[in-house]
């Protein structure tokens, strides 16, 4: 801001012989300390001084007549554009020419006093710096004008250089300006487009959001910034990101917004397609790691199909398996939460096999196949289908495992056609090799269980004891006992258990138990020498003995002989209740089995004979008889 200077500067110009130095005395009487004085003789000698300083008042007393002077200043005024006011002190008779001269103000000689010329001093001097300062502001306003228009011509020059989209709209959600981007946008020209309705252009869809928007940022006077669709002279839609900053009027008064406008078609489809690539590689990320964390192919499978009609929001996914013959089996489907009555039945369930067989050599070759409404319309005029339950796109994956084709994962799309994308495409493909791999691990896994078991029924030795393991027992029992049903004869069963051997264990170490363990067994096997007998440890530390051909008498004398043999055999077992020495209680039964029983009955009869033994105190035999 200028600082203003508060003196008031006055150049007496004073050659009056009459009343020379009177002038000056009545100067030097005036109190106000605003006023400067500077003081010449003649205009001559003055005009140096005029032309170099800048002067509020030039005070004139001459005692020629003014007319000349008066002249001379207003041409300094004019020539040099010096301002100043001019005060002459005039006698009466020049009144005339003082005011035909237009001076600012005069004073009548004759009148004049000390006050009288201070306040004409003051009165003129602020008049004059006020007048001056006027002038400052005039000349300040018309360059602020001046860079206004500048800077009006620049915006334009930028916005309708620019392709993006810029226009302003009024609070009456009037346009008040459209560059040439928007115009070109729109196929409009400047005085048509000005009569559009801003939301004609934005997609119905989302209309709500940007009035909501728009009414919410004229009511808070702020700006705001919304993506949506709008609509080109083509009539396609671009995604655009508008940002509306406020405007003002020159009343400083709130009066609508600039909106500027990015299409971010190209960006949005990238950030869409980045975004279902994500997805497709998290799916098969998970299904992948499905398959490498569970054996269960049912589990596998069936996740694999919800996962990815996630994905896909299909109405039907499924897998199907192909058979000899080609004959398709459903396996697994995933099916929409509204998928419509009508189409309940898949479409490839009433496929002829026909269809499919024609393109499994494709399929086979790794080939996807869709199908549409269009390829399926013969099967519809031949099958009498409804045209509702036809899937109007499907599409065939297949599943290669062992290379061969294994089976097909299908996509289906009922009521409207779809348009498979590359990279749901893409993903179905890598699914179903994921599943290819699963199928053959699945395979492999199952070959491993079958070649275990069979491992399990080759092994019929128990590994600690020596003698036939449960499982050979089990197998033999049951030969024999068809064997002795044909045959008519004898068999007989022994179920022979260590007394107290928990306390062995706890008295010797497991390990001991161990070695013990194998002792009585082999002192059993001594005992039993016939080529059909079988000994076996039946669990834990309990025996089986199978006598065939042998009656319960001769299979007690067997136990009888068992019982003699381990107690022989005086291995320690100091804790035992009821001996120093290991001993073995033992059940004895025996029969001619017939299809009225079955070989449970013997097992069950030698078992309670052996609970008897125990009950009686141990270190004994007991036969049980069968009941029939
Ligand atoms: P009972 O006279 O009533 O038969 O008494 P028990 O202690 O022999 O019978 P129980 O069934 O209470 O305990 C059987 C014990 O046999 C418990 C278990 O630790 C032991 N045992 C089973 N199998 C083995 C094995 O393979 N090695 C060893 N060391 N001990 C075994
Ligand atoms: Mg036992
Ligand atoms: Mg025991």
């Amino acid at each position: 801001m200028q600082i203003i200077d508060p003196t008031i500067k006055v150049l007496l110009i004073d050659n009056h012989q009459a009343d020379e130095g009177s002038i000056e005395q009545l100067l030097s009487k005036i109190k106000s300390q605003k006023i400067q004085l500077f003081k010449y003789h003649d205009l001559t000698s003055a005009w140096e001084f005029l032309q170099q300083h800048s002067l509020n008042i030039v005070l004139l007393n001459l005692d020629e007549e003014p007319k000349n002077s008066l002249s001379r200043l207003a041409k300094i005024k004019q020539v040099d554009n010096r301002e100043f006011a001019t005060i002459v002190i005039i006698e009466k008779k020049f009144l005339t020419e003082a005011l035909i001269a237009a001076v600012e103000d005069y004073l009548i000689r004759e009148e004049i006093s000390a006050s009288l010329l201070e306040k004409t001093i003051l009165f003129a001097g602020e008049r004059h710096q006020y007048i001056q300062e006027l002038q400052r502001v005039k000349q300040r306003s018309s360059e602020i004008h001046l860079e206004l228009l500048k800077l009006q011509d620049l915006f334009q020059a930028i916005v309708n250089n620019t392709s993006t989209l810029v226009w302003m709209i009024d609070v009456r959600e009037n346009y008040t300006f459209l560059n040439q981007a928007w115009l070109s946008f729109t196929g409009q020209k400047k005085d048509t487009g000005l009569q559009e309705n801003w939301k004609d252009r934005i997609h119905p869809e989302d209309l709500a959001k940007c009035k909501l928007a728009y009414e919410t940022a004229l009511n808070k006077c702020q700006g705001f910034q919304i993506e949506y669709r709008l609509s080109r002279s083509d009539s396609t839609y671009r995604t655009i990101l508008n940002t509306a900053v406020r405007r003002y009027n020159s009343r400083g008064k709130f009066a609508g917004f600039l909106c500027s406008c990015l299409d971010v078609t190209q960006r949005r489809k990238i950030e869409g397609k980045m975004m279902q690539q994500a997805q497709s590689d998290r799916i098969l990320a998970e299904i992948t790691q499905n398959i490498h964390s569970s054996l269960n192919f049912d589990v596998i499978l069936q996740t694999a199909a919800d996962e990815v009609n996630q994905f896909l929001q299909a109405d039907r996914i499924f897998i199907l398996e192909i058979e000899q013959q080609q004959q398709l089996i459903l396996l697994f489907e995933s099916i929409s939460a509204d998928l419509p009555l009508s189409c309940e039945i898949s479409a490839i369930d009433k496929l002829p096999n026909k269809k499919l067989t024609e393109n499994f050599q494709r399929l086979s070759r790794g080939e996807i196949i869709t199908e549409d409404n269009t390829s399926l319309s013969e099967i519809i005029n031949n099958s009498n289908l409804e045209v509702a339950s036809i899937a109007y796109s499907l599409l065939l994956v297949p599943i290669i495992s062992h290379h061969r084709l294994w089976g097909l994962l299908c996509v289906e799309h009922n009521l409207y056609p779809r348009y498979w994308k590359q990279l749901e495409i893409k993903l179905l493909q890598r699914v179903a090799i994921q599943l290819g791999i699963t199928i053959k691990q699945s395979q492999l896994y199952q070959e491993l269980e079958r070649a275990n078991q069979e491992l399990v029924e080759l092994v019929v030795v128990d590994s600690l004891t020596k003698v036939a393991n449960r499982h050979k027992f089990d197998k033999y029992l049951e030969v024999e006992w068809k064997r002795c049903t044909r045959e008519q004869n004898f068999l007989s069963l022994i179920l022979c258990d260590i007394d107290y051997f928990k306390l062995y264990n706890d008295t010797y170490g497991h390990q001991a138990g161990d070695r013990c363990l194998t002792k009585v067994a082999q002192a059993i096997a001594k005992v039993v020498k016939r080529p059909a007998d079988l000994v076996a440890r039946y669990g834990g530390e309990e025996f089986a003995v199978i006598l065939p051909n042998t009656n319960t008498l001769g299979a007690k004398y067997i136990a009888k002989q068992i019982r003699l043999q381990v107690e022989a055999l005086k291995a320690p077992h100091i804790n035992s209740p009821i001996d120093l020495y290991v001993t073995l209680s033992l059940g004895v039964a025996g029969c001619i089995p017939d299809s009225s029983l079955d070989f449970s009955a013997l097992v069950e009869a030698a078992d309670k004979g052996l609970y008897k033994a125990k009950e009686l105190g141990r270190n004994r035999v007991i036969e049980f008889e069968i009941h029939r």
